[in-house]
This record gives C-alpha cells, structure tokens and sequence, in this order.
C-alpha cells in the first residue's frame, strides 16, 4: 500500500539532504558565519533508505541539501539512485536543487548519470545584486554558466528558483520575466517563508503572488497555465505570446498544504514530515540499531501517520520549526 498520512495525502515525493554545508551565505536563509553543522551519512547509507521509502511508493526523489553539489560522488549517488526502481517499474524520477556554482563542469556528467531534472536557486540577474543577497562574489557568472550548461546538455525544463525579499531584489520580477523568455528557463518565484537562521522574516519582507503577477502583467500581460499535476506546488503563468513560464511558489499567502505529497530527510538521516516541523524523526538509529528494512518500513509509515495538517506561517502564535532551511533540505 502506498504512503499516505491521516489526512489521506498520498506521499510520493522525497527530498534527501546530502550535507548541509553550503558555499553560499544567502541573506534569506543563513547568518554570516559558519554555523554548527550536524554528521553527513555515507552515501550508501542514503541509498540504502531511499531505497526503503521506494518499495513504499516514493516515485520522485530530489536531491538537497545544504549545497549537494558540494558532496563528493555526487555524480556517482545520482548513477545509483537511477538504478533504483519504483513499484510499477519505472525509473526514479531524480532532480536536483542547487546553486548552481559548481554546476557548469557537473551537468553533463550529472545528466549522463539519469538525473531528470534540475532546479538552479538565483535570486537575480544582477551580479552586483546576486552577490549581495549571496554574500558570495563572482558567483553570478557561474551561476548563469550552470543554467546554460544545464539547457545545453538537454536537462528540460531548467527551473530557476528565486526567493523575493521586499527592499532587495523585489526589483528583479521583470528581469527575471525577461530571463525566463530570452534563457527558454522556468522562472520560479518562491514566497519567503520563516525558515531562516537569523530570524529576519516578517510579512512585510513577503513580495506575494498577488503583487508577482502584477507586476508581470504591468510589463506584458500574464494568463495563468494548468497545473501539471495534483500535488504541483508553483502556480504557471506565461506571458500572452506563451513564450516563457513563470512560476509562483506561494506558501504564504496560497497556502497548499492540503494536496502536500512531501517528505524530507535530512543530511543527518531525521525525517521531517514538513518544512515547518517542531521534530526530527530518527530513522538512521532504527537503521543504527539494526533495523532491517521491515523495521525501518514500519517506523516511516508510522512517522507518516503524524504529519501535520498544515504550517501556521503569520498566525498568532507561530512557532518556529526547530531546524533553518539550510539543515533541513529545501
Ligand atoms: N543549495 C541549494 C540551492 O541553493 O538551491 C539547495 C538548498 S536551498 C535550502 C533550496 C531552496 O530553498 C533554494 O531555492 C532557496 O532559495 C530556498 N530557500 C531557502 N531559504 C528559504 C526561505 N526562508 N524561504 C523560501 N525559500 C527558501
């Protein structure tokens, strides 16, 4: 039976954390020092537990972290995951996020190794903006030479991720409309959510759909596309001529909770049921312990069984999860 929590979502879609180191300090997600980090575990070890949430129905795993293309054998973890199969015999469905800064050398050997898709963070398409909000210089050019790799060796569509703080770069929304439709990239605006070290959010620093759009349609007129499927989390839109997508993630202001299809594990081997959970469910002691793959089974359908109804992001009350972005996987 597949994966499906008390709320009758069905759980297909994993997200695994290879480290939580990132090369990146964006002022949205880190402070700007080195924090404490918790243990990476072996790859295998990923492996082995991907393998256990795919006999229970996982068919998408996304690659994260941290930075996971600063994981060594990442390529090689890719070639393996690709060789898992799914209960109906289909390949995995792989992706990865990243920031692109390592990206241009790694996209072939990445796609030569079964991944499927690939989603770049960039948050603008200014290098002197782009390296304020990243804390990193000369990353810009990098950046842009990944996405370019990545269309190059047929990695369709490329997703480029941006997180909008009002005040930084909210400036950047037609920029990024022009980016999408001269670059053939899925542009995706990413709601800020309260999931940041340095405990910067607020309301008033979420640029919201609402406000996206409008600004998109002030530049060139935007008609809203159909969902690609159920569980999808970004609303489409491309510009009245239908060249380029533009996507917007809105769990602030559109929560989605109700079709979730998500699970994560961390670099350190916890199950997070959702991004905003208040706690970490061990699996890698059941492994440690000696759970064979029956016990480590029985433990993640009961993990499943409490994941939350829904986050209370701006509700009186909020409680912050007890992990940033950074160390859980995004
Ligand atoms: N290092 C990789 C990257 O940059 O894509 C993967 C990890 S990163 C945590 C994954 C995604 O989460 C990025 O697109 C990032 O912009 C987004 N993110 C991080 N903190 C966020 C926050 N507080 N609100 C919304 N998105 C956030």
């Amino acid at each position: 039976m597949a994966l499906r929590d008390k709320f009758g979502r069905a759980i297909t879609d994993l997200r695994v954390s290879i480290t939580d180191r990132c090369n990146y300090r964006c002022v949205y997600c880190r402070t700007g020092s080195e924090g404490p980090q918790y243990a990476d575990l072996k790859l295998d070890e990923y492996l082995r537990i991907v393998q256990v949430f795919v006999d229970l129905g996982i068919e998408k795993v996304r690659v994260t972290g941290g930075e996971p293309l600063l994981r060594k054998g990442v390529v090689e973890f890719v070639s393996e995951l690709a060789q898992l199969r799914t209960k109906s015999a289909k390949p995995l469905d792989i992706a990865i996020t990243t920031n692109g800064h390592l990206l241009a050398d790694l996209a072939q050997p990445l796609k030569d190794a079964g991944l499927n898709r690939i989603t770049v963070s960039m948050d603008a398409v200014d290098a002197e903006k782009f390296a304020r909000i990243t804390r990193v210089n000369n990353g810009f050019e990098r950046v842009l030479a990944g996405i370019r790799a990545a269309r190059r060796c047929g990695l369709d569509p490329v997703k480029v991720n941006c997180v909008l703080l009002r005040g930084f770069n909210d400036d950047q929304i037609v920029e990024f409309g022009k980016f999408a439709r001269d670059e053939g990239v899925i542009v995706r605006f990413i709601e800020f959510m309260p999931l940041e070290e340095d405990r910067v959010w607020s309301p008033q620093v979420v640029v919201t759909l609402d406000e996206i759009v409008s600004a998109l349609s002030a530049w060139k007129p935007v008609r809203q596309l159909p969902p690609n499927t159920a569980s999808e989390t970004a609303r489409r839109y491309t510009f009245a001529d239908g060249i380029g997508e533009i996507g917007i993630i809105a769990p602030v202001s559109h929560p989605f909770c109700g079709h979730c299809s998500r699970i994560r594990l961390t670099s350190d081997g916890k199950i997070r049921t959702c991004l905003f959970s208040l706690l970490d469910h061990d699996l890698y002691r059941v492994m440690q312990d000696g759970g064979d793959e029956g016990a480590m089974s029985a433990y993640i359908r009961a993990v499943v069984e409490q994941k939350e109804a829904r986050h209370h992001i701006g509700e009186s009350g909020f409680v912050p999860p007890s992990r940033s972005m950074v160390h859980i996987g995004g």
